[in-house]
């Protein structure tokens, strides 16, 4: 039998209003249903009920786990530097890396992440080629100091991450446990409640090459994904672009004044013309103190991770350093730019054989320019953010836009730990060779908000059956009446008795307030337990998941309590039985 829950002894403090820093659904809905509360700007307590959630995202992600053979263990949180040193990470990772120093100024940091301190772990014990594969995963707070910590626990600083971590003799044997890996991801979104994405992705600071990204589509997500109707689904910061620019028909080369145009938007207006026909110019200075410029089509954003890959350290120049160079800003353009200045463009442009760019003068415009002709290009590459109606890589038809919350990420690392912590296993013959190792995220607490963002309405969550904190809320309408509350109590009890776990709102509270914080709270399910229904014979069911609402007679709930009784399955099943039958009695 489950433990009855009690609203009367229950902390959940509710808030009535809005807060004002919540500016995101699942912000706003976990706050106000009394499941977290704010410690500090990124950190959070998780009050009873956003505790039990979490621990069913645990438990989900845990079975998942262990049935493809992985085991749980449980890291430090507290990792010494010497660790980041040997990784290179102490420097690499920059200031999102809590780091701290203890009474004898030994340096410390509060894991992001834990390849260092897992490689470490193995690098003596996990010895032979006979131990592997082997998988090892941790259900645990991790700490990153976000620049921008927002959105409640959907980007925190110390959050609860699942981290699994998998070695190998090879490639192949990598392959196939990223493989199942990915699999488990998949099974664990579905059974999380949550319409989701797998999509194409960058390593970004955790390294290796192959990686792809598990998104729970939201308008409120971060990250934008392009995707096609084939299949193809990428992070559009690494997608692939193929946009479609187009020619401004003007073939000579020809200024003309363009008084007070500093935007693309303003040029195209001006010219009563599309943005693609026109050609967008950024300047930048890279590792080497080169300054470049780069062009791209008009209706594009230049991509920093593109940028990065084909010019390394590149960053934009101050309006200072443009002035510097004698540059314009918002009329720069190829033809006639100081010497020195590398010139690089989007591939696409390729195919636009005369641009509408700046003429590097304030207040005019080139038309016609021709590449070869007045100006040359010195590298062209990839390097715009591929948006909706740019052909698709996979089958060239056109991309759709969504955004998404990225709930994990599982990678190929390869030998980029073990290589550089001499992390090595031995072969048949008793050769030493680096690890091949994969690691693999999923974001806990963010999943947990990511659900909230997905399941909502604007009276409340609505958890689905599988994470909610409870399955079914009853409600007596008057407690201390002689019949409603016992006909309350004794429902609870031979329910929790099948293993639902049950909430009773036992409170001396008006119908309405308890209406509205079992909604605002989300169970899934509400059993009215009122005088005049109790009169008629009937609960009053309502399913919070669909609003629907029946009146179940005695008859039938004792049916379905029968047949629930007999069934092994979970309270989900019992109650899709229960509706069934209700129906077939209409
Ligand atoms: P993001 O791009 O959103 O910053 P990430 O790619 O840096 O995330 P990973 O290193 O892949 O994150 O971490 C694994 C998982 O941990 C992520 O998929 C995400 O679910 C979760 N996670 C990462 N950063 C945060 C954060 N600041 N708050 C909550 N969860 C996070
Ligand atoms: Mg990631």
């Amino acid at each position: 039998m489950k433990q009855i829950m009690r609203m009367s002894r229950l902390y959940a403090p509710t808030l009535k209003e809005d807060p004002s820093d919540a500016d995101i659904v699942s912000h706003r809905l976990l706050l106000r249903a009394g499941m977290i509360r704010k410690t500090a700007s990124g950190v959070y307590t998780f009050l009873p009920l956003g505790k039990r959630v979490l621990m069913k995202i645990e438990q989900i992600v845990r079975d998942e786990m262990d049935a493809i053979g992985a085991q749980e263990v449980l890291m430090p949180a507290l990792q010494p530097a010497e660790l980041w040193h040997e990784s290179g990470r102490w420097n690499d990772y920059g200031p999102e890396l809590m780091r701290l120093q203890d009474r004898h100024e030994h340096g410390f940091c509060l894991g992001p992440t834990h390849e260092e301190l897992i490689t470490d772990l193995v690098r003596n014990e996990l010895r032979s080629y006979k131990q592997l594969p082997m998988t090892l995963y941790q259900i645990q707070s991790k700490f990153r100091d976000e620049i921008r910590p927002r959105f409640g626990l959907l980007r925190s600083r110390e959050f609860i991450m699942k981290d699994a971590y998998s070695f190998h003799t090879d490639r192949e044997s990598l392959q196939q446990t990223y493989d199942e890996m990915s699999e488990a991801y998949g099974r664990i979104c579905t059974r999380l409640g949550l319409v989701y994405r797998p999509v194409q992705a960058d390593p970004g600071q955790i390294g290796g090459s192959v990686t792809c990204e598990y998104h729970a589509l939201a308008e409120s997500g971060e990250a934008e994904l392009v995707t096609c109707e084939c299949g193809y689904a990428a992070n559009s910061e690494i997608a692939e672009c193929i946009p479609h620019p187009e020619e401004y028909p003007q073939d000579e080369l020809k200024k003309i004044t363009t008084p007070g145009v500093h935007t693309i938007e303003d040029l195209a207006q001006h010219l009563s013309c599309k943005a693609n026909q026109l050609v967008k110019a950024m300047v930048g200075i890279d590792a080497e103190g080169t300054p470049i410029a780069l062009f791209v089509p008009g209706d594009h954003e230049l991509n920093e991770i593109k940028v990065e890959r084909t010019f390394p350290g590149f960053t934009l120049m101050t309006d200072e350093q443009l002035r510097d160079l004698g540059l314009p800003k918002g009329s720069i353009g190829c033809v006639g730019l100081p010497k020195g200045v590398r010139v690089g463009a989007d591939r696409s442009l390729q195919d636009v054989a005369h641009w509408a760019v700046g003429a590097n003068e304030d207040g005019y415009h080139y038309l016609g320019a021709q590449c070869g002709r007045d100006f040359e290009v010195d590298v062209w590459a990839d390097l715009c953010t591929a948006c909706a109606g740019d052909s698709c890589p996979d089958c060239g038809a056109p991309l759709e836009v969504a955004r998404g919350i990225e709930v994990g990420q599982v990678f190929q690392l390869g030998d980029k730990y073990s290589k550089t912590m001499g992390a090595t296993y031995s072969d048949a013959q008793g050769v030493e060779h680096p690890f091949q190792m994969g690691c693999y995220g999923i974001g806990i607490s963010r999943a947990l908000a990511a659900i909230v963002e997905q399941h909502n309405d604007e009276n409340g969550i609505k958890w689905p059956f599988a994470v909610a904190p409870a399955h079914i809320c009853i409600l007596p309408l008057s407690v201390g009446d002689d019949t409603v509350q016992p006909a309350a109590e004794r429902l609870a009890k031979e329910l929790s008795e099948l293993g639902i776990e049950v909430v009773i709102d036992d409170r001396k509270e008006r119908p309405g307030v308890k209406f509205a914080e079992a909604d605002l709270m989300g169970w899934p399910m509400q059993i009215v337990v009122g005088k005049r229904g109790l009169s008629n014979g009937v609960y009053e069911v309502k399913n919070r998941l669909t609003g629907e609402k029946n009146d179940v007679t005695f008859a039938q709930y004792k049916e379905a309590l029968a047949f629930a009784h007999r069934a092994t399955k979970p309270a989900r099943t019992f109650f899709d039985q229960a509706k069934t039958f209700v129906e077939s009695q209409d």
